[in-house]
């Protein structure tokens, strides 16, 4: 445990202060930190390889296509399927407007399009408008006052509704609820509906085995594990991925371009038009090298340790209310304090150096579900310590005394 303990050192912006205080960074939902090595691969991109990939004879560009293409094959092999199902993406949100919109052409006024109540508008926006342009309709699996997906219910759903997408998210970034994905994909299978997993959430906690999973599509953004902003991932076996119509067309994604018309490559290829994000795509290669030197197992345990401690001292504070599922969760914990407004406490402890979210996390219908405004967030990660969590609770009673 000490040994994980000391891996916050490798990310130096947990070591500044704000407001004069330390800064507690207890908003990893959001965006995660990134380690030293992520910081130098950008940085000796730029200032030792610059040039763009898939296009040069120069070595620059050979060395530069080759890294590039290399993290395709570290990615896969992190997430145990083949590199030509992997798709660079600007993040989890454009990998979710990928499928939906290239799938909206086999979609008919008949078809149903199967979403849970946790998911994030991202994997609800790029639905609507698949069902407006395609007249299918959407359902909701339904989740409980406490905001746990009703597993009967939604299997129940799947059988009788036979939707053609069902589209879940693997850990819900509000309430940190880890759903037991494989139920659902097994039923949607046998029912022939097309399986979509945002894993933004996920990727980082749970280390997602997709040829154990069998989903058609798993989505996730590099930014949300240890990586840099503006990446994400699509993952799709590749005869499904390959069925999607193209979202973006240009350069790079086409096989031959006439004026009358163009035929374009396979994937992954016929997904990134343009120059990529190739800066993104190495500083994510070493997130991946340095999530491979930790051991899954130690950094799951140590993460699930700081998560109980965190909820058992927020349970011990009279007027907390919790919410969501506290027996499978990557570490996110969403509360409010009786019926204050969650912007208030999150004003104050931002006072305290304390970094939360505050809101309704990008899940609006989510959050009307459970009947509140909004909640303050607590998302964890393994370079949080047990310091952190002892400073923001002292920092939150102080914080309620001020309010209350
Ligand atoms: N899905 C979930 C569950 C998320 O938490 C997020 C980001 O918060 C997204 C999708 C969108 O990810 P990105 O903003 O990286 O595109």
């Amino acid at each position: 445990m000490n040994i994980i303990a000391e891996l916050r050192h490798d990310f130096p912006v947990l070591s500044q202060s704000i407001e004069g205080q330390p800064l507690i960074y207890l908003d990893s939902g959001a965006t995660s930190q990134k380690p030293q090595c992520v910081i130098d691969e950008i940085n000796d991109f730029y200032s030792k390889n610059n040039s763009n990939v898939h296009r040069g004879l120069h070595s620059l560009s050979e060395n530069a296509t080759s890294k590039y293409e290399y993290v395709r094959t570290q990615l896969a092999k992190f997430l145990s399927v083949n590199s030509k199902e992997v798709v660079w993406t600007s993040g989890a949100t454009e990998s979710l407007n990928i499928i939906a919109s290239g799938v909206t052409c086999d979609l008919n006024s008949q078809d149903i399009i199967l979403i849970s109540a946790l998911e994030h508008h991202a994997n609800i926006v790029p639905w609507q408008q698949a069902a407006q342009e395609s007249g299918a309709k959407i359902a909701i699996m339904p989740i409980n006052k406490q905001g746990i997906l009703d597993i009967p219910a939604a299997i129940a759903m799947i059988e009788d509704l036979k939707p053609k997408v069902m589209a879940c998210t693997h850990a819900s970034n509000t309430l940190g609820n880890i759903n037991p994905i494989a139920k659902l994909i097994d039923a949607a299978k046998k029912v022939n509906a097309i399986t979509v997993i945002d894993g933004a959430q996920a990727f980082l906690h749970l280390r997602p085995n997709l040829s154990q999973l069998d989903c058609d599509f798993y989505v996730g953004s590099a930014h949300k594990a240890l990586g840099p902003t503006g990446l994400g991932f699509l993952y799709g076996k590749f005869d499904k991925l390959n069925a999607l119509s193209v979202f973006k067309t240009g350069g790079e994604m086409i096989d031959k371009v006439t004026y009358e018309s163009s035929s374009y490559r396979e994937a992954p290829a016929k997904f990134e038009p343009g120059t990529p994000n190739i800066s993104g795509v190495l500083g994510f290669g070493a997130a991946i090298n340095y999530l491979n030197k930790l051991d899954p197992i130690v950094l799951h345990q140590y993460e699930q340790t700081l998560y109980s401690y965190c909820l058992n001292q927020l349970q011990a504070i009279d007027g907390i209310i919790i919410y969501g599922d506290t027996q499978n969760n990557i570490g996110t914990i969403s509360f409010n304090y009786r019926d204050e407004h969650h912007y208030d406490i999150a004003m104050l402890l931002n006072s305290y150096g304390i970094a939360l979210r505050s809101g309704h996390h990008c899940t609006q219908p989510l959050i009307a579900e459970l009947g509140i405004q909004g909640t303050l967030r607590v998302s964890l990660a393994f370079y949080n310590s047990h310091n952190d969590i002892d400073t923001f609770i002292t920092a939150l009673k102080s914080s309620i005394k001020l309010i209350a």
